[in-house]
C-alpha cells in the first residue's frame, strides 16, 4: 500500500486585515488572513512543495470569503502576507533523497566498470566473465589459466534468460573443455558489450 498525500499547513502566519468588512456578517475589522505552505508527502517524507497558500476567515462569523468577494484592499493584504511566507527547504527532502540515491548509483556503477576494466587488463585464473549471448540469453565463462597473450577458459554449460545470472555460476556447471581466447578477443568482446561484468572471488 502506498501512503501519500498532502501535508497540513506549515510556516503558518496570520494577520488582521485592516479597513475591510466581512462580506457575510458585514462586521468591520473582523477579517483575518492566513498564509502557509504545503508539501506533498510519500510515506510521510516531504517530497515536493505545493507552494504557498492563503485563506481569509472572519473571526466573528467564521465565514471564509473567496478572493472575488474581497475588496481590493483586503485582497492586497492577504496577497502580501502570502508573498512574505518562505517555503522551507525541507519540503524538498524527498527530491533531495532521490538525487542522492541516483548519485550513489552512478558512482557505484562507475566504480564497478572501473573494476571490470582493471580485471580485463589483468586477468587471473578463477575470474568469472558474465556474457551476453543475445538480448535474453546470458551465460558465464571461467578463466582456467592465463599466459602472456592468451587465456584458457571453460564455458558454462548453462544459460539464463536473466542478466542477474543467479545460481548459474556453480563449479559443476562448467564444461571441462578448454578454449583458448586471445586477450585482444576479450577486449573486443568487452567493447561490444558481450562481456558485461567480471567477478573475482
Ligand atoms: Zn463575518
Amino acid at each position: 500500500m502506498l501512503f501519500y498525500g498532502t501535508s497540513k499547513g506549515h510556516s503558518l502566519t496570520s494577520k488582521k486585515i485592516s479597513n475591510a468588512k466581512c462580506p457575510s456578517c458585514q462586521k468591520h475589522e473582523s477579517l483575518e488572513t492566513v498564509a502557509f505552505t504545503q508539501y506533498a508527502h510519500l510515506y510521510w517524507i516531504p517530497f515536493f512543495t505545493l507552494g504557498k497558500k492563503k485563506a481569509v476567515v472572519c473571526e466573528s462569523c467564521g465565514y471564509e470569503p473567496k478572493d472575488k468577494e474581497l475588496s481590493s484592499i483586503a485582497k492586497e493584504q492577504a496577497d502580501r502576507l502570502k508573498a512574505d511566507v518562505n517555503i522551507p527547504i525541507w519540503h524538498f527532502a524527498g527530491v533531495a533523497l532521490i538525487a542522492i540515491v541516483a548519485l550513489i548509483g552512478i558512482i557505484s556503477s562507475n566504480q564497478n566498470s572501473k573494476m571490470v576494466k582493471e580485471y580485463l587488463a589483468n586477468p587471473a585464473s578463477g575470474d568469472i566473465y558474465q556474457l551476453k549471448l543475445d538480448s535474453d540469453r546470458f551465460t558465464t565463462l571461467r578463466i582456467f589459466m592465463v599466459t602472456d597473450d592468451s587465456l584458457y577458459v571453460n564455458f558454462n554449460d548453462y544459460e539464463s534468460n536473466l542478466q542477474a545470472l543467479n545460481d548459474l555460476d556453480e563449479s559443476d556447471r562448467y564444461s571441462e573443455d578448454i578454449y583458448t581466447l586471445h586477450r585482444k578477443e576479450l577486449e573486443t568482446m568487452y567493447e561490444r558489450g558481450e562481456i558485461y561484468n567480471i567477478n573475482r572471488y
